[in-house]
């Protein structure tokens, strides 16, 4: 048996601190990472509680925007009333994740941080996963790849970010703050998650002792023409084989500004601003709904089991860019 510190951080610098030491792994909700140890998939040394240190505030910006703390709930963030108001496609993503009870322990900083629900990673009877044994292969390659990548992926690995919260931060453009022992930092959302290349055991660009202590979102922009669609295999509680974020501004029927992001299709959100400058700047149609959507998905890759998920893409997108167009 292996036995495993837990320390309670009094404040910021002692979380910093704490964090500092080898094996030290930062806490929030646990549904994550609890479980991923009770797996024997990881394996901390020791645990650093945050949830006592006041990161779980959400507060305007002065330039209009909105910081969401890194223990902010992913509940409490999905009912905030300025999220609700200003950001609906974060709150719809939010709702489209996981249960009430695990959105109700769940935080923005674990949700960052989630790691892949690839069966071979979390599933130690399977020996070859280069996630969670570099050098040992990747099962997934010749096994089921139902779920797994489409874009983005590698001969290492093609596992896909299970986030929804993810795709619609990445939509808004928002940026995570991260604190460490070298101050802080701003990571655009769109450079936080890693594609696996050689190395897919490291998702993010995180250092060893740094800390997510918020995710700033910019001005609202796209309030109301936004929209969060997740195609999967049952109503509730599964995974997105798919899903959308799309988020429009525009000026009567025309499109000013487009984003848009797709999840459950690769290591990252995926988003191309190629595809969402051929939006902008013309009424919103069909067509060029799916012209970007092919834009987005150039260069896809299906595996043995998931051909299908190219075309469910493509498709997701024009809807879901249909529904932001037709408003709140
Ligand atoms: Fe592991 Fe990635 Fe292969 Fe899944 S896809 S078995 S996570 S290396």
């Amino acid at each position: 048996m292996q036995s495993i510190f837990y320390e309670r951080a009094t404040d910021m610098d002692h979380a910093l601190r704490l964090g500092q030491q080898p094996g030290a792994a930062f806490l929030g909700g646990g549904t994550n990472l609890i479980d991923l140890m009770k797996g024997d998939v990881e394996h901390p040394q020791r645990l650093i509680d945050l949830s006592h240190i006041g990161l779980d505030r959400i507060l305007e910006l002065p330039d209009g925007g909105l910081r969401i703390g890194a223990l902010a709930r992913n509940t409490d963030t999905a009912n905030h009333a300025l999220v609700r108001l200003h950001y609906p496609l974060l709150a719809q993503a939010l709702l489209a994740g996981a249960s009430p009870q695990l959105r109700n322990m769940a935080t923005t900083g674990g949700n960052l941080l989630q790691r892949t629900r690839c069966a071979y990673f979390t599933e130690t009877a399977f020996s070859a996963c280069n996630k969670r044994t570099p050098g040992s292969g990747c099962a997934a390659m010749q096994g089921f790849s139902r779920m797994h990548a489409i874009v983005g992926a590698s001969d290492s690995c093609i596992a896909v970010n299970p986030s929804d919260m993810n795709v619609a931060l990445a939509a808004l453009d928002a940026v995570v703050v991260v604190a460490g022992p070298q101050g802080e930092r701003r990571i655009p959302m769109h450079q936080f998650h890693r594609l696996p290349g050689s190395t897919p055991h490291i998702d993010t660009v995180l250092e060893h002792g740094e800390m997510i202590i918020a995710v700033d979102l910019p001005a609202p922009q796209f309030a109301r023409h936004a929209h969060y669609l997740k195609l999967r295999d049952r109503a509730s509680y599964a995974f997105a084989l798919v899903s959308v974020a799309a988020a429009l501004d525009m000026d009567g029927g025309t499109v000013r500004q487009a984003r848009i992001a797709l999840g459950g299709v690769a290591h990252k959100p995926w988003r191309m601003q190629e595809a969402e400058a051929l939006l902008a700047g013309h009424p919103l149609s069909e067509e060029r709904s799916a012209q970007a959507a092919r834009l987005l998905l150039a260069g896809a890759r299906p595996y043995k089991d998931n051909e299908f998920k190219i075309e469910l893409a493509r498709r997701a997108v024009v809807r879901a860019l249909r529904t932001a167009g037709e408003g709140a």
